[in-house]
Parts: C-alpha cells; sequence; structure tokens
C-alpha cells in the first residue's frame, strides 16, 4: 500500500467499480438477505463492509516479489534450516468469500540467501489476503521462496478451517484441511522433510 493513488489508478484501468457502486452492492445483498438496509442499524454497514473488504482484499496491491527482492540477504556459510511456524492465517475462500483461518508452517535451506523471518509471514499475507483456494495459496508461498531465494529447499505446509465448511453446508465444524509444498531437498530428501514435519508437529507424516 506504499502507493495509494497508483493503485486505485491502477485499479480504475482495470474496470474496478467506484466506492460508491461497492456500498450499493452490499445493499443489494443486504436486501436479497430479507432485511431493509435503510433500517437504523444497517445505515453504517455498506460503508463498514467495504471498509473491511479493503483489509481483507489488501494482498491485491502488494507484489511479493518485489517484497522479498528487496529484502534478501547474502549469507555465505549458514545452511541450515530456517523455519517459522503457526504463523496465523486469516484469508478468504474463493468459492463462497468465507474465511479460511488457520496456520501456515514455512521452512527453506538457504543456499547464500537469507530474508528477515518477518517477510517470510508477509509473504504468506499477501497471498491470504486475497480470494483463494488452500492448494493454490500453499503453492504460490512456495514457489515465490523458491524463485526469489533460490534455497536448496522449501516446505511450506498449511493448516487451516474453511468457514464455507464449518458454518454452511455439510456444517463439519472439526474439520481441518492440510496441504503442503515441497520442493528441493524438502520434496527428495527424506531427512530433511522428516526434520520440517516433526519440528512444526505435522499431523501428517506422509504429505
Ligand atoms: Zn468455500
Amino acid at each position: 500500500m506504499s502507493n495509494p493513488a497508483a493503485i486505485i489508478g491502477q485499479a480504475e484501468a482495470s474496470g474496478r467499480p467506484s466506492r460508491e457502486e461497492a456500498e450499493e452492492a452490499v445493499r443489494t445483498l443486504i436486501r436479497w438477505a430479507g432485511d431493509d438496509p435503510t433500517r437504523e442499524g444497517l445505515l453504517g454497514t455498506p460503508d463498514r463492509v467495504v471498509r473491511s473488504y479493503d483489509e481483507f482484499f489488501a494482498g491485491y496491491a502488494e507484489d511479493p516479489v518485489a517484497l522479498l527482492e528487496r529484502t534478501f540477504e547474502e549469507v555465505e556459510g549458514y545452511d541450515e534450516m530456517v523455519l517459522l511456524r503457526d504463523i496465523r492465517l486469516e484469508s478468504h475462500c474463493e468459492h463462497h468469500m468465507v474465511p479460511i483461518i488457520g496456520k501456515v508452517h514455512i521452512g527453506y535451506l538457504p543456499d547464500r540467501r537469507v530474508v528477515g523471518i518477518s517477510k517470510l509471514a508477509r509473504v504468506a499475507e499477501v497471498y491470504a489476503k486475497r480470494l483463494q483456494i488452500q492448494e493454490k495459496m500453499t503453492a504460490q508461498i512456495a514457489n515465490t521462496l523458491d524463485e526469489v531465494l533460490r534455497p536448496r529447499g522449501v516446505g511450506v505446509v498449511i493448516e487451516a478451517a474453511h468457514q464455507c465448511m464449518t458454518t454452511r453446508g455439510v456444517h463439519k465444524s472439526d474439520v481441518t484441511m492440510v496441504t503442503s509444498r515441497m520442493l528441493g531437498a524438502f520434496r527428495d530428501d527424506p531427512r530433511t522433510r522428516a526434520e520440517f514435519m516433526s519440528v512444526i508437529g505435522s499431523p501428517v507424516s506422509h504429505v
């Protein structure tokens, strides 16, 4: 969000609706739900929903590759696994536009380049703040780290609950979906993968 004016300009060029149009769409959905958007309790709701969307979908305005390219450091000699676990995940499913809430675990084996751990979390966040499916998000995080850091291996595991399954449809309140993407040594070397899985305490050892 470093240059909001440029971002808004870009969105308008691609046919992004105005804020007023977005608020009107929320009023339509309120009527569709069966309520009256002109009653007092709902008057401020379209504005609040549209502002919430600015936060939920802030990831469209950021480029995760650029984010990492600006910040990696060349570090000779450190060749042990770097691992960040239990990163809070808040995303939205692209099929129902309801929350996906869970955890992301990221590990990599550096080959000269490392990034600050906060940047690992930021890459996950940028992809999460878009309409997503969990499988694609898992692959995007791993592929971006692989592309920019060129490590000897990357592992990404996401465990998440999908509100489209827990609060509607089949109503399976205790179901968690686990997805993983393993590249390089995380894919080819069983010891590397086992080390990663054991540190994150993965519920599945075979992924
Ligand atoms: Zn869904």
